[in-house]
């Protein structure tokens, strides 16, 4: 029985777990591999580990295996009932799987690793063959083995960010690690109080060891951080992409006042030049450039304000708060001048909470760090397919942004 001791030798099996018989169903495309144990042995007690005799075998099962030779495998057998003094008659746990589930530990390691490469459900199902329940249930149940073995570590600088999911009918918060580039926590809704359902799921030593935290300039969360970081003040970096995202918005809006003014007028020349300024400088491709000097020549509001714009990127490039303060107000004071009023708002937004825009200075933090993980997130609210509620995003976002252990020992 040369088919026997193959199993016996791939399957690793442990003593005294030993393959009996190998069956192969060529309709099914099945292979089932039966095991059993020698006579006379003891096991122990899955409640306790007490070693016991046996008292009979369940009902036969059976687990699904990795593959041979594309033939589907499984490991069955009657697992055996111990008779424990403490705890009664007990069905044993086998060493291939986990409690509970009907795939082998070692199924479910190459199920995460599909998984994770194919970063969709329905792409693992197919080459797992496995339903969409059974090819999800396995990232819960690595999801929740993940936290369950998760260390509480520090977390110096961490950035706490919004999502939209369900085409922005729904929000949830983030919060991130940003040196390890993880997801830590994510409650629902984009408020005070997700913010600070955010911290209280973290212990106090990693409270008390976050040294910078990055954020949009949303009261919600700077609210949050106050009543809940001490010294928050000097740790709060709103991040710079966001501030410029709210710059780069005034400019559009002044970009579309005055093409609707100038049409009015019938002059066209603002027309199919929204990403031009929308565009940092640099970015510009040679055509776009020569647009833009046509354009910028005409001296029009726009153009103005697009300069504006391009001078407070500086901002960020100055080694200390002070003198990225100075920058600052430099720039406050001719943009306050001017009549370019959406972009006088923005300025006063920004002036209102300049200590927490210049101490990027001092702690270098942005939410952009993790920008990568945000496109990750992205793609898996595109990829990850049939999610049908918010729970499934969450917990589709700790399997492949948590930093989680996740596969079965
Ligand atoms: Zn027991």
């Amino acid at each position: 029985m040369q088919d026997v001791q193959l199993y016996q030798q791939i399957l690793g099996l442990e003593s005294p777990w030993k393959v009996s018989r190998v069956e192969l169903d060529v309709d099914l495309e099945e292979i089932r591999v039966h095991v059993g144990h020698p006579r006379g042995m003891k096991f122990r007690c899955p409640e306790c580990q007490v070693e016991c005799r046996i008292h009979d075998h369940a009902e036969e099962r059976r687990w699904r295996h990795l593959d041979s030779c594309q033939f589907k495998t499984f490991l069955v057998t009657r697992p055996p009932r111990v008779k424990c003094p403490e705890h009664g008659v007990k069905t044993i746990l086998v060493p291939w799987a986990e409690r509970g589930c009907r795939f082998t530990s070692l199924f479910e390691r190459f199920a995460l690793d599909v998984l994770l490469a194919t970063q969709t459900v329905a792409g693992a199902m197919c080459l797992l063959q496995t339903s969409w329940d059974e090819t999800w249930h396995f990232l819960e149940r690595a999801v929740a083995r993940g936290l369950e073995r998760k260390e509480a570590k520090l977390l110096p600088r961490v950035g706490i960010d919004e999502k939209a999911f369900a085409r922005g009918h729904t929000y949830i918060t983030l919060l991130y690690d940003l040196d390890h580039s993880t997801v830590e926590a994510i409650p629902d809704g984009h408020d005070t109080d997700s913010a600070i359902a955010c911290f209280s799921q973290l212990s106090r030593e990693q409270i008390a060891s976050i040294e910078a935290i990055a954020m949009d300039m949303s009261p919600a969360y700077v609210k949050a951080a106050k009543q809940t970081l001490p010294l928050a003040e000097q740790k709060i970096v709103h991040d710079r992409f966001h501030v410029m995202q709210l710059v780069t918005k005034a400019v559009d809006q002044i970009r579309r006042a005055e093409h609707r003014k100038l049409l009015l007028e019938d002059n066209p020349c603002l027309a199919k030049t929204k990403y031009l300024w929308l565009t940092n400088q640099e970015n510009l491709s040679e055509n776009q450039q020569v647009a833009m000097d046509r354009v910028f020549s005409l001296r029009l509001e726009t153009g103005r304000a697009w300069g504006y714009k391009e001078l407070l990127r500086d901002l960020w490039d100055h080694d200390d708060a002070g003198a990225a303060t100075d920058y600052f107000k430099d720039w406050y004071r001719r943009v306050i001048h001017t009549k370019l009023t959406p972009l006088k708002k923005v300025a006063r937004t920004i002036r209102e909470r300049l200590d927490n825009v210049v101490s990027y200075c001092t702690h270098g933090v942005t939410n952009g760090v993790a920008e990568g993980l945000n496109s990750k997130i992205m793609s898996i609210k595109r990829r990850v397919g049939g999610f049908q509620n918010r729970e499934n995003f969450k917990t589709a976002i700790k399997f492949y942004c948590g930093g989680l252990d996740l596969y079965p020992r």
